[in-house]
């Protein structure tokens, strides 16, 4: 059970959006343009973002640049075309999923279920892996360097604590998508920007070398000395 903001200027797309998720037990509220998604999103705390990338007023990029210009809140994209999908991911704008019309409403519910539950708190694994000045935090779903927060979306989260189990370990891209990003059918290119602006944030508090790029397997935390 989620608050989720459907934001999408087709109102027969809105309605049926509205209605599936209803139908799934969250709770709704709807925008036709830009501009009302953030007044929205400011003043009632969604859970999640549906965003639609073209509207009225402002676009959905615009929307989502402010969005993360002020939380990790969990966005799920929704583009008409593909080959957008690549360029968003180029952008990298950190939206948590991308979904093209037209959609099954399955599928769709599955990828907000699963976005949810990357970010949800689920019962503590192990609690917290330090790496040097790193600490993944699995309890309170946050990662610390000199024990200053660092912001995540939920899907950089679930990526580097997927990369925190087995510090050291080169992960393969299909099994970070494995186990960070389950029900979803993301692309290995997805999991290449996610961790692009991983490694931008380590880079923001000092230990971007912590995330190595391992050619042709794909990336690893480097491990702790012993
Ligand atoms: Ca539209």
């Amino acid at each position: 059970m989620a608050r989720v903001l459907v934001v999408e200027d087709d109102r027969d797309i809105a309605e049926s959006l509205e209605l599936f998720l209803r139908h799934d037990g969250h709770h709704t509220k709807r925008a036709h343009d830009g501009r009302r998604a953030l007044e929205l999103e400011h003043a009632t705390q969604p859970d999640l973002v549906l965003l639609d990338l073209g509207l009225p007023e402002l676009d959905g990029l615009e929307v989502l640049k402010a969005i993360r210009a002020r939380s990790d809140l969990p966005v799920i994209v929704v583009t008409a075309r593909r080959e957008e999908v690549d360029e968003l991911i180029g952008l990298g704008l950190g939206a948590d999923d991308y979904v093209t019309k037209p959609f099954a409403p399955r599928t769709l519910l599955a990828r907000v279920k699963a976005v949810l539950r990357r970010g949800a708190h689920a019962a503590p694994v192990t609690e917290a892996t330090t790496i040097g000045p790193l600490v993944v935090d699995r309890y309170r779903v946050e990662a610390r360097v000199d024990d200053e927060p660092i912001a995540l979306t939920p899907t950089e989260f679930a990526l580097l604590a997927a990369l925190a189990d087995a510090p050291g370990k080169a992960m393969r891209r299909e099994e970070l998508i494995e186990r960070a990003m389950p029900d979803s059918d993301a692309l290995e290119r997805t999991v290449d920007g996610h961790l692009k602006n991983l490694r931008r944030k380590l880079g923001d508090h000092g230990v971007e070398h912590l995330l190595e790029t391992v050619r042709g397997s794909g990336y690893r935390l480097r491990a702790p000395r012993p």
